[in-house]
């Protein structure tokens, strides 16, 4: 995994986002306050804009520069804990030695822990979480069982999909969405559909 890798990555996910935008919106309109889009669009926007200033930079260096970009150009939920994501994994041991495909994984298994300590929500909250903590097991799983790396990632998106539509009945008890109450069932989670939606993209371009 190198710096190109993450700009490139970034892009990747600009076009996804984009062209799901109207869905999220009104996910986030529907149980929270609407913003969700725009902090994720806008949090996309800085870190590609950040390819000339990071392009050079070691990979601990670039990350850290996108952690501190996403928690202080993004509103919301979503910027404290998509900086903490990349923050911790700024932090991986010897990352600048070379990300290989295991590094990868552990390094976004601590970033996720971290988020999930930030946060404090854990699966079944209806949040992101419903998506991250199982596809961080997922991989990490894959890894100790030796399985084969496209197998991994195929497994991966699987495990996003379910978990994003999982939130779609679940009660809220973290975020905005807790104060509906049982009017938050039947929505789909906003930040649950826009990581999967990101986790969707890498998976399979890494995958291709
Ligand atoms: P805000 O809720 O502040 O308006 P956003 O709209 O950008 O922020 O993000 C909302 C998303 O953040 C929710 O859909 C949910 O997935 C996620 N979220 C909210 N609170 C938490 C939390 N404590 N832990 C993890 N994710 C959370
Ligand atoms: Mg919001």
């Amino acid at each position: 995994m190198s710096v190109n890798f993450l700009i490139q990555k970034a892009k990747e996910i600009q076009v996804v986002i984009d062209a799901n935008a109207a869905e999220i919106e009104k996910l986030d309109q529907e149980i929270g306050d609407g913003d969700h889009i725009f902090n994720v669009q806008r949090g996309i926007k800085l870190v590609i804009e950040l390819e000339p200033t990071i392009k050079d930079l070691p990979i601990s260096k670039a990350l850290n520069q996108i952690a501190m970009k996403v928690l202080s150009g993004i509103g919301g939920s979503s910027g404290a804990l998509f900086g903490t994501l990349f923050m911790t994994m700024a932090k991986g041991s010897e990352i600048d030695e070379g990300i290989d495909f295991k590094k990868a994984i552990e390094i976004f298994a601590e970033g996720v822990d971290a988020v999930k300590l930030r946060g404090k929500a854990d699966v079944g909250e209806k949040t992101m979480m419903d998506v991250l903590i199982p596809v961080s097991n997922c991989l990490k799983k894959g890894l100790e069982e030796n399985k084969d790396k496209n197998e991994i990632l195929i497994e991966a998106v699987a495990v996003a999909e379910k978990g994003m539509l999982s939130t779609k009945d679940l009660l809220a008890t973290k975020g905005r969405a807790s104060f509906l109450g049982e009017r938050a069932k039947g929505h789909i989670d906003p930040g649950a559909r826009s990581s999967q939606l990101m986790i969707k993209t890498v998976c399979e371009s890494v995958n291709s």
